[in-house]
């Protein structure tokens, strides 16, 4: 085994890595950007390397920095995580030219499965079923239109060089290829630098359904089963479960068979992941599957295997790159109850997504799983961390398990409704409402199933009158530091010696409200509302809902719902409705990528005004309201959160 591995990740990974090579002995050194300087994987290694600024072109891309910090802490090996250097057959090779060792598959192995042009190709030969469709090497937009009415609408463009679901898009009809083709080469030119496109036929009912294979380097492969992960939107996981709802014995020998088949076929060592597309519109049939693309690497969701299987897949890799055999055989390896893994994201789900940025003031997750069922919490930040727009925007995978699916699910509703987090938006209330699904819960899964109920599982009921009365509660101690869990004994200590009443000005999205919160001398409070709201007295609660404030901000928790109000300070007089109603600002940072109006337009509510393009992904930014653009911002400029992107005439002004 090695003394001293290096991790060339952030976030939970790293934190993940850290804490297996913790177990087996083996010393660690993180390496940082110049945003993760306070950073919980550097806290938690044994040693931690800056290597450059926060983009991650001049960081954690940066092979040679990284190769150069394990040459300097004397680490043998480096472990890429997932995402990053982790599938970059070329970082391979520099770390194992510097003397290390990759705790991964070889170059060759990445290479061969680096393209999806290519692997499907190369398992077309191995007899691996693969999704019908072009992966040649024309990209002539007559050719691929012809190929895609050969193979039949829909189809999908897919990047040759994707991942994450970037530089994909679903289309219907002739009509969209060409637009359709041109979005889908824009982002995979700005995401992996190389914009050529396969086009595959869409397949039916489709179910993500992927197998964990593990090589040595004696030329022995295992499985562990399979995962399904058809819960997605964008293309990207949501919750991820193991074993598959429904899976039969038929289709689970014929896709694990392939998957290590398909592992075989290229000497594979190390963890990776056969992802296959099943077409479950006549339920799950052997032979309906096919070969989608191999991840040469631990994958996001690896949790939900080692729950069901009872190992650490972590270890193992650690062990088979130090050059052991597999820690156990086929025969060895069983399944055992259900797991899911929900990944907690700051992103507004309401608003198509859209990736948030923030400081996590407040951050908690329940601490004991419920009766009978076991959670793991894979956090790679602390409360009062930041979410930066450098990285990717989860902030931690909630992993439940439990002995049939539907306990496990269970837990996982449990563990959602206990989760508080504040300062960003987050999306636990979306994955709440998708762990309750009545179709989820049954296990009649699809990837288009949060497409097709997304309204009823983005819609946030509005707030009652409790809630608003915990946040007005809560904001009249709005100037002491840090959260609070219990605002009706934030006042408490006044109560005893003056009936202390005070009006309370909040704002929940566009309504303003106006309370007046009164302790009397017996310690409880009365908070009096503004119409449409009522009174709401603390000794007619029966449960006390939990709060946190946070700078201009309380958030109440109601189960698995953040309701933020913002607290006005009295003092500034920024007129934020006003600019609201006359203008549109960036969400996020990011690159104005296609403007698609122009000053003096008429616009309707709801009309596409631009493209921004974020976090390497696009997103379309459309009019809030009926209006006459007066100014829009220029295609290709790089805005900041909060920059004014479209400017309205403002009414009358006509
Ligand atoms: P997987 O295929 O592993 O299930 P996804 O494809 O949804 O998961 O996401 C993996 C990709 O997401 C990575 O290839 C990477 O681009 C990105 N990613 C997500 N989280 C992180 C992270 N913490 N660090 C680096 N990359 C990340
Ligand atoms: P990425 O590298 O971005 O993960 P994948 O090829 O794995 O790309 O596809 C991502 C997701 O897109 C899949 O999980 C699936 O939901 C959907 N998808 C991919 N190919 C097809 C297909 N041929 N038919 C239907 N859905 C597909
Ligand atoms: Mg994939």
């Amino acid at each position: 085994m090695f003394g001293k591995i290096l991790i060339a990740n952030r976030g939970e990974i790293a934190c993940r890595v850290i804490r297996t090579a913790r177990k087996l002995g083996v010393r660690t050194v993180a390496v940082y950007s110049d945003a993760d300087a306070r950073a919980l994987h550097v806290e938690m290694a044994d040693e931690a390397v800056h290597i450059g600024p926060s983009p991650v072109g001049e960081s954690y891309l940066r092979g040679d920095r990284i190769v150069a910090a394990a040459l300097a802490t004397g680490a043998e090996a480096i472990h890429p995580g997932y995402g990053f250097l982790s599938e970059n057959p070329d970082f391979v090779d520099l770390v194992t030219a510097a003397g290390l060792v990759f705790i991964g598959p070889s170059a060759a192995s990445i290479r061969a499965m680096g393209l999806k042009d290519a692997a499907k190709r190369l398992m077309e030969t191995a007899g691996v079923p693969v999704v019908p469709g072009y992966h040649g090497a024309a990209q002539e937009i007559v050719l691929l239109a012809s190929k895609a009415r050969e193979i039949g609408y829909p189809v999908l463009i897919k990047a040759r060089a994707g991942g994450g679901g970037k530089g994909m898009r679903r289309v219907d009809r002739p009509d969209d290829f060409s637009e359709a083709l041109s979005g889908a080469r824009r982002e995979a030119k700005a995401a992996f630098g190389d914009d050529r496109v396969l086009v595959e036929k869409y397949v039916d009912k489709p179910r993500h359904i992927e197998v964990q294979v593990f090589g040595d380097n004696f030329g022995s492969a295992v499985h562990f089963y399979e995962r399904d992960c058809s819960a997605q939107r964008r293309h990207q996981k949501v919750i991820e479960e193991a074993p598959a709802p429904g899976m039969t014995p038929a289709l689970r020998k014929a896709m694990t068979d392939a998957a290590v088949t398909a592992a075989k076929a290229i000497n594979y060592s190390g963890a990776g992941t056969i992802e296959f597309i099943v077409d479950a519109s006549q339920g799950l049939k052997a032979d309906r599957f096919w070969f989608m693309e191999m991840n040469t690497r631990l994958q996001v969701e690896h949790p939900v295997t080692e729950m069901v299987t009872d190992v650490d897949l972590v270890e193992w890799q650690l062990r088979v790159a130090s050059g052991e055999k597999l820690p156990k055989t086929q025969d060895e390896i069983t399944l055992s109850g259900h797991a899911f893994e929900a990944r907690l994201y700051a992103e507004d789900a309401a608003k198509g997504f859209l990736p948030a940025t923030g400081t996590l003031h407040h951050l908690k997750f329940p601490d004991a799983a419920p009766e009978g069922a076991a959670i793991r919490i894979e956090a790679g930040v602390r409360a009062g961390d930041a979410i930066s727009p450098f990285y990717d925007p989860m902030i931690a995978k909630l992993v439940v398990h439990g002995k049939d699916r539907a306990t496990a699910l269970g837990a996982l509703r449990e563990t959602l409704a206990r989760t508080e987090v504040a300062g960003s938006i987050v999306n636990t209330a979306f994955l709440a409402a998708l762990a309750a699904d009545a179709d989820f819960a049954a296990g009649d899964v699809d990837t288009g199933l949060i497409g097709r109920h997304q309204e009823a599982l983005t819609a946030i009921p509005a707030p009652g009158d409790e809630t608003v009365a915990a946040a007005a509660l809560a904001a009249t101690d709005a100037g002491a530091p840090g959260p609070t869990a219990d605002p009706w004994s934030a006042l408490s200590g006044y109560a005893h010696f003056h009936t202390l009443s005070r009006r309370i000005r909040l704002r929940y999205g566009e309504e303003n409200i106006l309370a007046r919160v009164s302790a009397r001398p017996d310690g409880r409070f009365q908070v009096a509302l503004e119409a449409p709201h009522d009174a709401v007295n603390t000794h007619d609660l029966r449960t006390m809902p939990h709060t946190a404030r946070w700078p201009g901000h309380v958030t109440v928790f109601e189960g698995a719902v953040g309701y933020t109000f913002t607290v006005p300070d009295p003092l500034a007089r920024a007129d934020e409705a006003g600019a609201a109603s006359g203008s549109l600002r960036a969400p996020m940072p990011g690159l104005v990528k296609l403007v698609r109006a122009a000053a003096g337009d008429a616009v309707i509510k709801g009309q596409p005004l631009l493209i921004l393009e974020a976090m390497k992904m696009e997103h379309m930014i459309a009019a809030p309201h009926d209006g006459v653009i007066a100014e829009i911002t220029t295609e290709g400029a790089q805005v900041s959160d909060g920059t004014v992107l479209v400017r309205f005439v403002e009414d009358g002004q006509v």
